[in-house]
Order: C-alpha cells, then structure tokens, then sequence
C-alpha cells in the first residue's frame, strides 16, 4: 500500500475523514503526539491499527470524541465528577476511563469492559472527527514500543507502506501523550498515565488524586496492571537508556568518567556549556522536555547512539510525565547521585 501524504487544508481533512468512514487507518495530528486514527466501531478497521503499530491486542485505545456530550452514546455511566473535569479539559489532553456499552467493540478496548475517553483540541483532530461521522480509536502512531512520534515526518518513517494516509499537521505541541484518569470513587481519580493535565491541575477539580504506583515503579512479578500499557516495554529507542538523578553539576562530572565510543548524554538546556562530552540538550524546564523528548530520543538513534544517560527531570508538574516515559524507556534503569 501506498501511503499518502496529506496537507492540513480543507481538502487533506475531507480526504482523511473519507478513508476513516471507509475502514482505512490514518496518521493525525493532535495536540498531544500524532495518532493511527481509525473508526472505533468498526471492528476490522481497528484490527488494521492493531496489526501496523503491532500492537499487543490487549493493549486498550482511547476513543476520541468531538465534543464530551457524545460520552454518554458510548458509555454505561458517568460520574458527576466526569463532567466537572470536562468543563475544565476537555477539549484537550486528558482521558478519562469510563464503563463502555456495547457500541464500542472489545477489539478497540482491549477485552475491558471500560474505555478510555478524550476529546482532542488538534483543529485537524477535531474536524476529521466531525468529518467523518463517526468517533476515532487512535493510539500513539508508532510502532509498539518505539518513541510516540511528534511530526508527520516520524510517522511516515514508522508507518510508511502500512497505512492509508498520514495528514501533516507540524510538530506536536505537547510532544506526550495525554494524561489517562480513572474514578476511585465519586470524589477519587487514579492517574494511571501522567501528562500534562497534572496531578496539581487536577486537584483543583478533584478531592482527592491518587498517582498509581505503576507510573513509577516496575510491576512485580504477577501484580496486576490497573493499565494494560503499563506491562509494556515502552518509548524505547533502539539505544540502551539510562537515567541519571543529578544537579547540573553532579551530572557534568558522571559524564567525565563515563564517557566513550557510542555513548551519549541527554542534557538540560542551558548546560550545554563545558559539558564535557558528546550531548543533546532537551530543554530547560518540564514543558520544553516534554515537547522535545521524543523527537531527541529518535535522533539519538539517527546519530548511532549505543548508550545514552539522560539526566532525569523533576517529579512534579509536566515533569512526571516526562520522568514516566524515561523510566520505561530505561527499563527502570535509574543512577542516583
Ligand atoms: P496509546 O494508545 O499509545 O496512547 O496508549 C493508551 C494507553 O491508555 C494504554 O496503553 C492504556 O494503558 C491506557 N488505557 C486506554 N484505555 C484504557 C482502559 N480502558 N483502561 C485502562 N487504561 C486504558
Ligand atoms: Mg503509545
């Protein structure tokens, strides 16, 4: 198959809404990383997503809604809680996990009997959804275990030959995936996923905000996921990643000793001065690190790096969510000093 490259004008919108009506996958821009859209209740056509990223049929999509009054065509119930944080997210990166009815198909929820639900503020997103007349199951457009791709030109590398189409829309803005909520209880959620709705964003909505145990740490042997995507191997380029819990300073000597063949460091932004080895910069706070993380860890495999340490970001805000991706990336592999 030939896949096509679209522009974000009316026509590549129109054009793109088409294929999904028709059952075929396309790559779409959203706010958070680009997505493999495809119509969430046609069974076949979410296989086709399935089978190109190669992903493990257990493994849950999100349903991406245009507006958040859709919920109830697509769910069993809604806490009241639910609509509170839609007023304040939606649309953008938050999804929140929700009973399913039987018009979304297992094959899309991954054999759960919930489903996670967004609405993505991307105006390409968006239209395509309205467009098309249906609602887009669309995961991460990568293939499983691989960095989420941030532009088109990713996508096509990943998905090139495997997809319909793939529809430009430029660089991600928020360059992680959305933040994925479930309800304790009428007063309770559970981050299951960070991103960049926060911890801190959310209790200004929520009593109470649980950060899962899996977001940080590896699953022990046997214990169940609350997340089917947290048992995965996760965001890993073909390099060995290693975290490294350091000040600038503690970091830049770590890298003096551990330098060589192959082996690179991924820096804060700013510290790039007498740094003393080979080194990409990705940005200087928790909103640039999320933005640009992705698309350094795939350039650090375009430059042939073997072994990359990545000084590690901070825990809080925006920056759980980058801390997450990198320590699954790392395999749990952090250095603290
Ligand atoms: P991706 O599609 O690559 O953005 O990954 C979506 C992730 O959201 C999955 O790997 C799950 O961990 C999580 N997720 C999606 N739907 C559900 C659900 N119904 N229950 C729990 N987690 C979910
Ligand atoms: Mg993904």
């Amino acid at each position: 198959m030939d896949t096509i490259l679209l522009d974000s004008s009316g026509n590549g919108l129109q054009r793109a809404a088409e294929l999904i009506r028709n059952g075929s996958v396309v790559g779409i821009p959203t706010e958070t990383v680009y997505g493999l859209g495809a119509d969430a209740c046609n069974e076949a056509a979410v296989r086709a997503i399935f089978a190109a990223k190669g992903r493990p049929a257990d493994n849950p999509l999100i349903v991406h809604l245009p507006d958040f009054s859709q919920v109830t065509r697509y769910t069993e119930s809604v806490p009241e809680l639910a609509y509170r944080l839609a007023e304040r997210f939606c649309p953008g990166p938050l999804t929140m996990v929700l009973p399913k009815n039987s018009r979304i198909p297992y094959v899309t929820s991954g054999g759960l009997d919930t489903v996670g639900i967004r609405v993505p503020s991307h105006p390409a997103m968006h239209r395509i959804i309205e467009l098309s007349g249906t609602v887009i199951a669309a995961p991460s457009a990568n293939r499983s275990g691989y960095p989420s791709p941030t532009s088109a030109e990713h996508v096509m590398r990943d998905m090139n030959g495997k997809i319909a189409a793939v529809v430009d829309g430029g660089q991600s803005e928020l360059g992680v995936e959305s933040t994925v909520i479930s309800f304790d209880n009428d007063s309770t959620v559970r981050i299951l996923r960070p991103g960049c709705v926060t911890r801190e964003m959310l209790l200004d909505i929520c009593p109470e905000v649980i950060i899962d145990r899996a977001i940080l740490n590896e699953l022990a042997e046997g214990e169940k996921a609350a997340s089917p995507g947290m048992k995965y191997k996760h965001y890993s380029p073909k390099a060995d990643i290693i975290m490294v819990e350091a000040s600038a300073v503690a970091f830049a000597g770590f890298a003096a000793e551990h330098g060589g063949d192959g082996i690179y460091f991924l820096i804060f932004s700013g510290d790039e001065g007498n740094f003393p080895c080979r080194c990409l910069t990705y940005g200087k706070d928790s909103t640039e690190q999320a933005h640009l993380l992705f698309e350094r860890l795939r350039e650090l495999d375009d430059i042939g790096a073997e072994r990359v340490y990545v000084r590690a970001p901070e825990k809080d805000g925006v920056g759980l969510a980058v801390y997450n991706r990198l320590i699954r990336a790392a395999g749990f592999e952090v250095i603290r000093i």
